[in-house]
């Protein structure tokens, strides 16, 4: 093993988030209110969404947004974090490509989830609320708001998808250690929830059900927030920090990313290390590759639609422009957990629809391999999630080999898979399979959505 560090300090953190919405030709396509098909205004999502998250969320014009000086003395407990030149892995690929990850994993919940719930708690702590609810998948983004509500003294409720709340019990102690309440998703204690329990007794939970859920009781509950992990233009913002340290970082190790590459679920990690140096390609015209790597079953940027859908499983949330495999989506129960979502995040939609990014997807076992082989040579056991990003990046090194080219490779590292070893067991055991959605799935799972666009 060997492996080269680039370190920053804590002067280094970024002041500032970029706002690549400001910097876009082609902007995203406004939220719509599902009713009257008309755009929705701020005043529309106060009643859910902090005030300070909501301008956010729909600022167009400013490219660089200040970050609170309360957020960034929170960042300071684990950021900068560090990248890594991967000596172990270039050396066990045999490959002529540079490789470099960020490493996000060394937060104190193990992944790039706090960057986002520290500010999305600061806001809604500004503006004097006193509960915030939310759902979490695999459970990192409700640990990481667990931890972000304690701090700024809030009270928390965190929907947790079923399935993962029974295969992944140590996030969810871990929620109630920093104090959160969690409840298994689908509950009794929402009519959505109730509904869905009606309709599939066995029903074992999706992300979009559980957001029903958390929206529904914020809706209902005075001076409480909904707050959620991904997919929205505000969650994209808060995650640049990552991108920015490591445009840093790149320059002191005097090289520049040829390709940039990250793990999708709804967009956060991949939009946080993407974003600046995307920034580069839409204000100077810098020709750099980005890579969103996504699971094979559930595959929305290669093979879902650009349309108009629902954020969740019920149609609570206002319809956001996206590529959907469909709001009814059921995904596979594969061990990313958090990748099981079945739309992009809006701004993401865009650039994909611009023809600004590419998008991959990978199947379960050749994720558990890049896993393994990245444990092996750099001595790190990444999540499930990141490693389709280390799979698109070992495919991209292979690519060099047979080229005989030099290539720099730059992928986020978005979480450890400390908490995920069930998994990697069952990998171990050969009991794991792959999952593919086939076009006739995705075909007639959108043949039940409202065509808007
Ligand atoms: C939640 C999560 C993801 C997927 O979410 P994005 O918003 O697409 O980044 C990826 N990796 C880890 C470790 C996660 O916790």
């Amino acid at each position: 093993m060997e492996s080269k560090k680039y370190l920053l300090q804590e002067k280094d953190i970024p002041t500032a988030w970029y706002n690549i919405v400001a910097d876009m030709k082609n902007k995203p396509l406004p939220p719509l209110d599902p009713k009257t098909k008309k755009p929705i205004k701020a005043e529309d999502l106060y009643p859910i969404f902090a005030k300070g998250l909501v301008d956010q969320e729909l600022n167009e014009t400013d490219a660089w947004i200040e970050i609170p000086e309360e957020v960034r003395d929170m960042y300071k407990i684990w950021r900068p974090t560090p990248l890594v030149r991967a000596y172990g892995l270039e050396k066990a690929l045999d490959t002529p490509a540079h490789i470099y990850f960020k490493n996000e994993s060394v937060s104190p919940v193990g992944s790039h989830k706090l960057n986002s719930a520290i500010p999305q708690a600061y806001f809604c702590k500004q503006e004097g609320v006193t509960n915030v609810t939310t759902e979490t998948g695999a459970g990192q983004w409700g640990t990481s708001m667990a931890l972000a509500a304690k701090h700024f003294g809030m009270e928390l409720a965190v929907y947790m998808v079923k399935v993962s709340y029974h295969q992944k019990p140590y996030r969810r102690s871990m929620m109630q250690t920093f104090g959160a309440e969690v409840i298994a998703s689908p509950s009794m204690s929402t009519r959505a929830g109730r509904d869905i329990i009606t309709k599939y007794p066995n029903y074992q939970g999706s992300l979009g059900t559980a957001i029903s859920e958390a929206v529904e009781l914020a809706r209902q509950t005075p001076n409480c927030k909904y707050v959620l992990g991904s997919t929205m233009n505000h969650v994209m913002l808060h995650q640049t920090v990552i991108g920015l340290e490591a445009e840093k970082q790149m320059e002191m190790a005097g090289e520049y990313p040829d390709v940039v590459i990250a793990c999708f679920g709804g967009g956060s990690n991949f939009s946080g290390i993407a974003f600046p140096f995307l920034r580069h390609k839409l204000t100077e015209g810098k020709d750099i590759r980005i890579v969103a790597a996504e699971p094979a079953s559930c595959p929305k940027l290669t093979r879902g639609q650009f349309q108009y859908d629902f954020g969740d499983e019920a149609g609570y949330t206002p319809l956001f422009p996206m590529y959907t495999l469909g709001h009814n989506f059921l995904p596979a129960n594969i061990h990313a957990g958090g990748l099981r979502y079945h739309g992009a995040g809006s701004i993401v939609s865009q650039l994909k629809k611009d023809g600004l990014m590419d998008a991959v997807d990978v199947q379960q076992l050749e994720t558990f391999n890049a896993a393994t082989l990245f444990a092996r040579s750099e001595g790190i056991i990444p999540a499930p999630e990141s490693s389709h990003a280390i799979a698109a990046a070992i495919r991209e090194a292979e690519q060099a080999k047979l080229e005989g080219k030099q290539r720099t490779i730059l992928f986020n590292l978005s979480g450890h898979g400390l908490i995920d070893m069930a998994a990697y067991d069952r990998y171990l055991a050969g009991d794991l399979t792959n999952y593919e959605m086939t076009d006739e799935d995705v075909a007639k799972n959108l043949a039940q959505i409202e065509q808007i666009l």
